[in-house]
């Protein structure tokens, strides 16, 4: 059902506007507000507090002066915490989803899907928050003894990305409350509503005051900065873009502050010629329209065997061709708008940089609408491996078809990118399965799947993807320092 007007406003109205330090709800200094637009309408949906520097020193103050009492506090406690926020966040996913879709635009039924998927990484972290355990064992000599023990990190500074406004920030959120960190988080401006109404929860949840902070800002650079070089943070977790996730390793290395780093994908999704078409189809459309295709996961690049190219694309384009567009709030629409204008043009000079270089449009290849941002889910058929489209992130409804002719070339074709965060792989051969996983330079593999986040594995890349890992028995791990203790008994 169409959700109504006042219904919407509603739902805007309940979510705290302002920051949250030290376990006070306040205003920032002077006053000053930022506003967060529907990207449906361009209108403005709400204004919230827009940090100051002093604002973001405060947050990190008391982040500071809860970090001993929090490392503490007993594990089992922790974890109840967690699990507590995972059932109010279950409870409350119908008011969450439209919340994430006036915010983002995403479609209602992928904003639950996303509420579904955020909620469960503070259910795993519940359930990981005691199993934190060291080891005892003997000096291969025998002369002494050898014990680890595993203990918080400290403050953190947790910065997120608007395309998944919940998801990023309990990734994050979650191991790092199981591990006894506390933390300053930092949402994308264009998106701070779903963690504002996430740090309330996890109030309501029990958290003890500054353990978790929230900070709000249209002044980011200005704001992070002086908390990246501040000794007192002890690590920084970033998900975002490549570019600014450099700039950020940068500021880090001032201070040798521990980084873990998720950033942007160009993933390649081949296709080889033994491929089951009708999963490798169902498979692509996941891949590529799951979140508008803004997802650093979204497959960028597809790489089809020549014998089995036409059919796969005939028959993807003929899907996407059929997909809805239009408010993400409105029955029966799949694919919403993009984040904003600029994201849009992007998108629209990419399939036309393509198209210059000789590809062809099977459908789709513009602008819907004149209000918001919306594009048409595209297909592009003889891209040319030289197009830009083929290097950069396209971040939204475009899927690129480029053939290749024997293995050997799919995998040159594959691994021809600065990043390595997922690869898609189509086979129904177990041996050039394994062999094309071995060989793919890439963080995660969805082999004959066209979705791999899963809160229990660890997701993360290689090369300019970053490093570290969210999620599994490697997630908390990002917040765990090892202590060795040699000792004679
Ligand atoms: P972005 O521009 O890099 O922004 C990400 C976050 O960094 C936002 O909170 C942003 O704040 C903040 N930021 C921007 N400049 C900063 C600075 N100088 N210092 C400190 N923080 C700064 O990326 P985005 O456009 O929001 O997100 C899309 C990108 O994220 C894509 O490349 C995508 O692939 C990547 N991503 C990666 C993963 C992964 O797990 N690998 C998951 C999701 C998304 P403001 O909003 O205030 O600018």
């Amino acid at each position: 059902m169409t959700v109504t007007a006042e219904r919407e406003a509603e739902v805007v109205a309940g979510v705290p506007a302002q920051l949250l330090v030290g376990g006070e709800w306040r205003s920032a200094e002077r006053g000053r507000t930022l506003p967060v637009e529907d990207p449906s309408t361009g209108e403005t949906l709400a204004e919230v507090a827009d940090a100051t520097v002093a604002d973001g020193t405060a947050a990190l103050d008391a982040a500071v002066a809860a970090q001993p009492r929090w490392a503490a506090t007993a594990p089992r406690e922790r974890g109840e915490i967690l699990r507590r926020a995972y059932e109010a966040i279950t409870a409350r996913t119908e008011e969450l989803a439209l919340l994430m879709t006036l915010e983002m635009g995403k479609p209602v039924a992928e904003s639950r899907a996303e509420i579904t998927y955020g909620a469960e990484f503070f259910r795993w972290f519940a359930e990981e928050a005691v199993r934190v355990a060291g080891e005892w064992s003997i000096a291969p000599n025998g002369a002494n003894r050898m014990l680890t023990m595993k203990q918080p990190v400290g403050p953190c500074l947790l910065i997120t990305p608007w395309n998944f406004p919940l998801a990023m920030g309990t990734r994050k959120i979650g191991p790092a409350v199981a591990a006894g960190c506390t933390m300053v988080v930092k949402p994308a401006s264009q998106t701070p509503l779903s963690m504002l109404a996430l740090a309330e929860i996890l109030t309501a949840a029990g958290l003890p005051d500054g353990v978790l902070n929230l900070v709000t800002t249209s002044r980011t650079g200005d704001v992070m900065e002086p908390l990246i070089r501040d000794p007192r943070l002890r690590k920084l977790s970033f998900t975002g873009s490549t570019q600014v996730g450099r700039k950020l390793i940068e500021q880090s290395a001032e201070q040798v502050l521990r980084v873990s780093m998720e950033l942007g994908g160009n993933a390649p999704f081949l296709v080889f010629g033994d491929a089951d078409l009708d999963a490798a189809v169902d498979g692509a459309m996941v891949a590529k329209m799951r979140n508008i295709g803004e997802a650093c996961t979204a497959a960028n690049r597809f790489l089809v065997h020549a014998s089995v190219a036409e059919e796969f694309t005939g028959r993807l384009a003929e899907r996407m061709g059929k997909l809805s567009v239009g408010r993400g709030t409105e029955e029966g629409v799949q694919v919403g708008p993009l984040i904003d204008a600029t994201s849009r043009d992007k998108v629209a000079g990419l399939v036309q940089d393509a198209v210059d270089r000789g590809a062809e449009v099977l459908v789709g290849g513009e602008p819907v609408g004149d209000r918001g941002y919306f594009y048409a889910p595209t297909v592009l058929a003889g891209v040319p491996v030289d197009a830009r489209i083929e290097d950069e992130e396209v971040f939204g409804p475009v899927a690129p078809v480029t053939t290749f002719g024997d293995d050997a070339e799919a995998i040159a074709l594959a691994n021809d990118t600065e990043y390595g965060l997922v690869t898609y792989v189509y086979t129904r051969d177990l041996s050039r399965a394994m062999r094309v996983c071995e060989e793919l330079e890439t963080g995660m593999v969805g082999l004959n799947q066209g979705m791999v986040s899963n809160p229990a594995a660890p997701f993360g890349g290689v090369k300019a993807s970053g490093f570290g890992r969210e999620g599994g028995r490697a997630g908390i791990q990002e917040y765990l320092e090892t202590k060795y203790i040699a000792l004679t008994i």
